[in-house]
């Protein structure tokens, strides 16, 4: 058998058995097209085989090889941890596009860590927390800050709960928001990864209005709320943002063109 008939008889799409193969072997994608006629190592069918039947049985690439790229930076992942998606990258933008030079930033429920560490790296003069309620999550962010040599702090904390009456100019959230009876939490990647991570056990906006109600007591003045959400959610979180006393209220759309990100100004 040749190396491209390896991983096509793998039943698995050509991407994800490029990546498992390169992941146990070393082998880099561009050796494959070009030893695809090449008879396989044994060695390589033996590492690759067991890695292709865990995909095939569903679960998510990023678990498998414990990797995920995140704005151009490697992010260590397992299943303590949402898998970075490139719609969070959105986030980061409109949090860089934001911040004024020092300023204090705060990111709540941060898993993997993936987006103080690369606010930090992109702004090596922000000063960033970050808060995690899970002691697994926390330590993959930290073991992240410090492979990427980020000088983030991090703490264990319920929201704002450990934060005391620190206040941030700015503070970003991607926070737990899939209403708990939503199917998509039973199919693909999802049910691979923390239920915590994902949903709120209630009608999804549970955690979106505990961070917008408690942002003005950790914002200073003028500073910016933002918040990640679902696709049907940014509606509900600009009257929340309003309610609150947030002026500049808007949402942004993601990649796919959903309204995905909605923040404001507190007056
Ligand atoms: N902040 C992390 C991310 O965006 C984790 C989000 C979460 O677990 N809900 O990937």
């Amino acid at each position: 058998m040749n190396y491209s008939a390896l991983l096509l008889q793998s039943g698995l799409d050509k991407f994800d058995a490029q990546v498992l193969f390169s992941h146990c072997t070393g082998k880099n994608r561009a050796w494959l097209i070009g030893h695809g006629q090449d008879e396989v190592d044994p060695a390589h069918v033996s590492v690759f085989n067991p890695l292709a039947a865990r995909r095939r049985a569903g679960e998510p690439v990023a678990y498998i090889i414990g990797l995920r790229e995140f704005y151009g930076r490697d992010f260590v992942v397992n299943s303590s941890v949402l898998i970075p998606r490139p719609d969070t990258e959105l986030l980061v933008e409109l949090a860089l596009e934001r911040v004024a030079d020092g300023a204090r930033v705060l990111d709540l429920g941060t898993g993997s860590g993936c987006i103080p560490i690369t606010l930090k790296l992109e702004r090596l003069d922000l000063d960033v927390s970050a808060v995690d309620l899970s002691p697994s999550a926390l330590i993959v962010a930290q073991t992240n800050a410090s492979r990427l040599d980020a000088a983030v702090r991090f703490y264990q904390s319920d929201w704002y709960q450990a934060l005391g009456d620190a206040r941030f100019e700015i503070i970003v959230s991607n926070p737990p928001y899939i209403e708990k009876n939503d199917h998509h939490l039973s199919e693909g990647d999802l049910r691979f990864e923390p239920r915590s991570a994902l949903s709120d056990e209630g009608d999804g906006l549970v955690h979106l209005r505990h961070i917008i109600s408690g942002a003005c007591d950790h914002l200073k003045e003028s500073g910016w709320l933002l918040c990640e959400h679902g696709w049907d959610q940014s509606a509900a979180c600009r009257a929340l943002l309003v309610e609150a006393g947030f002026q500049e209220v808007q949402s942004w759309r993601d990649l796919s063109g959903i309204e995905r990100v909605t923040g404001g100004r507190l007056a």
